[in-house]
């Protein structure tokens, strides 16, 4: 037999992990709600056009880490899986005509995406975001409440030190001045760039910026600033998106040469870093306005902000901090002196569990000194032992940690476990 594994770049992720991942998906989901974020699902592929039109045909996300699937011969269409969650939703956005719903339109995603990138430590192929976006406001006021509810998901979950790294981009009608500039500066020094970023610098210039390439980090560090070059409503917009962030108490670190590897961006850009961070490999997450894109997939103009925040580096963060969960355990097992009593124990534990308590019982028939390891080894902090007080309606009650025990009657079991479980 060959030994299957999980493809390359993927990995299961087992009940510890699972655990973690739930608690971050549970406190994204009550943030976004608490700021009027409503949820969405888009299909896990969408026409790989959506992508290139909607990431651009010329960023490393479509050019060399789309995951495109092979159609079928008797399929015309082409699709790829989606890669950000940005361009799907607004796709939807589009597609179900939701222009025409008060403004702006607050919508949430937490699921899984997929880039054919080369595995390495928090790079995957399938990777998870919990992503926000609010379609239909210009801002300013939006792009701040937006970094904070980010701020705040890292605080929630347990991640004190995350830097704001903040730049605005421009818009159409100062970027491309500024973008002849900088392909003019590394066309001064085109015998110093890297094969591939030769190759953008006529194509898309901007891509050389964020380049992860280190032989480019010289010549990044001198490349003239976006920020120097904004026009007047694009540099109105980032000194008020900075006045509203100073309003929140919210600090913040300049980055000028943060572009964001996506086209579709205008105006404010943003990344989170754990602090001190260096490169971009260890990004936890980023977002911007994108004013553009409502209307290159078919929308009226219409202004746009969002985020997407990368789940499995936020869990390997909090791993590397000692901040790990544990899988939920059961409060009880339901154990029993007679081995062959299983219908007993399991109607025992479905009354405890229909009072919403988690609750297991012993379904095998081995001996009553079993069980009982078994219920330690579950991370039970009771076990229910049933025996002859049940004629009487009686259980004994064992507290597996303290290594005592007393009759309890049935009557009373739900309650008194409540009350042993805490508040839920
Ligand atoms: P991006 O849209 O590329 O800025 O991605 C947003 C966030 O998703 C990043 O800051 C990362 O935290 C996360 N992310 C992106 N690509 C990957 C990947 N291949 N594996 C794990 N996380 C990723």
């Amino acid at each position: 037999m060959p030994t299957f594994r999980a493809p390359r770049g993927t990995r299961d992720l087992l009940p510890a992990e699972r655990a973690g991942f739930r608690r971050l998906e549970t406190i994204a989901s009550d943030l976004a709600r608490r700021y009027g974020y409503r949820e969405i699902e888009t299909p896990l592929f969408e026409q790989t056009a959506v992508f290139e039109r909607g990431v651009g045909e010329v960023t490393d996300v479509v050019e060399k880490e789309l995951f495109r699937l092979a159609p079928r011969t008797e399929e015309a269409e082409s699709w790829a899986l989606r890669p950000e969650p940005t361009a799907g939703i607004v796709r939807a956005y589009v597609q179900h005509g939701m222009q025409t719903l008060p403004q702006p339109v607050k919508l949430t995603l937490t699921g899984p995406m997929f880039r054919y990138d080369r595995p390495q430590a928090g790079r995957y192929r399938q990777f998870w975001q919990f992503d926000v976006e609010a379609i239909g406001d210009p801002g300013p006021a939006i792009d701040a409440e937006i970094i904070e509810l980010a701020q705040r998901f890292y605080r929630e979950v347990g991640l004190d030190t995350v830097e704001i790294r903040l730049n605005s981009v421009g818009d159409p009608a100062c970027r491309p001045a500024y973008v002849e500039a900088l392909a003019e500066h590394y066309r001064a020094s085109a015998q110093l760039l890297p094969a591939l970023e030769r190759d953008r610098l006529e194509r898309n210039p901007l891509r050389l910026l964020d380049s992860k390439d280190p032989a480019m980090a010289a010549l990044n560090a001198t490349a003239p600033r976006i920020t120097d070059r904004l026009c007047g409503p694009c540099a109105e917009h980032f000194a008020a998106v900075r006045a509203h962030l100073d309003a929140l108490g919210i600090g913040y670190v300049l980055d000028p040469n943060l572009v964001r590897g996506l086209d579709y961006y205008t105006r404010t850009a943003f990344e989170f870093y754990p602090t001190g961070a260096e490169g971009q490999q260890s990004a936890l997450g980023g977002g911007g306005r994108y004013d553009g894109l409502v209307e290159l997939l078919g929308g009226k103009p219409t202004p746009g902000i969002g985020f997407g925040l990368g789940l499995d580096r936020v869990l390997l963060a909090l791993e590397a901090a000692g901040k790990a969960v544990a899988p939920p355990v059961p409060i009880a097992v339901v154990v029993g002196a007679d081995p062959d009593a299983t219908a007993e124990r399991l109607r025992i534990a479905t009354a405890l569990r229909a009072e919403r308590l988690p609750v297991q019982a012993e379904v095998g028939r081995r001996k009553l000194g079993r069980q009982l390891e078994s219920a330690v080894k579950a991370g039970a902090r009771f076990a229910v032992i049933v025996g002859d007080e049940l004629e009487s309606g009686h259980v004994v009650l064992r507290d597996l940690d303290a290594a005592s025990q007393k009759p309890v009657a049935l009557a009373d079991l739900a309650a008194l476990l409540r009350r042993k479980a805490g508040p839920e």
